[in-house]
């Protein structure tokens, strides 16, 4: 799938980090107690604000573009909070109570990017979006997807190189995330036991029903009776096939 904008990297892009930081520079050389400092520290959280603001509306767009154009959808169930622990510290041994350098300084900055581009609820909103359309939501184990062929299933880190992924037992050439993401593809049908049927295309125009599913799992589609029923006891918003529950983000444990 392609999508038509970047991951936005609010707070970890060039201008993002110097907007912020000149920010936090006015405030701290305003004196402590001072009302030029409140409004100060008000500009610094209005900043913060737009970029999470910014970011939420970026990701229910992301959210809503692949509830559209998928059938069902799988996600790697990712230890964000592993991931973004911090590197052990290494004790010199020569230097009693002194520490070498452990790469926490180089981690720091891509946890800072993993925090920017928040999985975390980029996946909550997918989730929630699935549930609403009722379609399919799956996790499964990251572990190897991306050093996995989708070809021969070979397991071999020398496949990958940054983003280009070629097979070091058959020779299978892909960008690296798209072979990594045909694996959770995979996974999740294996997992699941997932049956796919065939799409039947058929004209809009014709009498013939449409297959709507790619996997034969239930899905709620409203008749058009009830679709008008809901329509006018439910609130302005209009999403077809829209299930009658009314869903809250805090629901979605209860359903997955
Ligand atoms: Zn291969």
């Amino acid at each position: 799938m392609v999508l038509t904008r970047d991951n936005p990297r609010l707070s970890t892009s060039k201008r993002g980090k110097r907007t912020l930081k000149i920010r936090q520079r006015r405030l701290s050389r305003k004196n402590i107690g001072s009302a030029n400092r409140n409004k100060e520290a008000q500009k610094v959280a209005r900043l913060h604000k737009k970029h999470a603001d910014k970011r939420t509306a970026y990701q229910w767009l992301i959210a809503s573009k692949i509830i559209r154009k998928a059938d069902a959808i799988s996600v790697e169930n990712l230890n964000i909070k592993g991931m973004k622990a911090r590197c052990k510290p290494k004790p010199d041994d020569v230097k009693q109570g002194r520490f070498l350098k452990n790469g926490q300084s180089a981690k720091r900055g891509l946890n800072r990017s993993i925090s920017d581009a928040s999985w975390g609820t980029l996946i909550e909103k997918i989730q929630y979006a699935a549930a609403k359309s009722g379609k399919s939501f799956f996790k499964v184990d990251p572990k190897n997807t991306s050093r996995t062929c989708s070809k021969c299933g070979v397991i071999d880190a020398l496949s990958r190189f940054g983003e280009k992924f070629v097979c070091t037992s058959c020779g299978h050439e892909a960008h690296a995330d798209k072979q990594a993401a045909l694996n959770v593809k995979t996974r999740a049908i294996k997992n699941n036991q997932l049956i796919i049927k065939k799409i039947k295309k058929v004209r809009r125009d014709s009498a013939e029903l449409k297959q709507l599913t790619l996997f034969e799992t239930p899905t709620v589609e409203l008749t058009s009776v009830k679709r008008k029923q809901h329509r006018a006891h439910s609130s302005k918003r209009d999403v077809p096939g829209n299930p009658p529950t009314q869903l809250s983000l805090w629901d979605i444990g209860d359903l997955a």
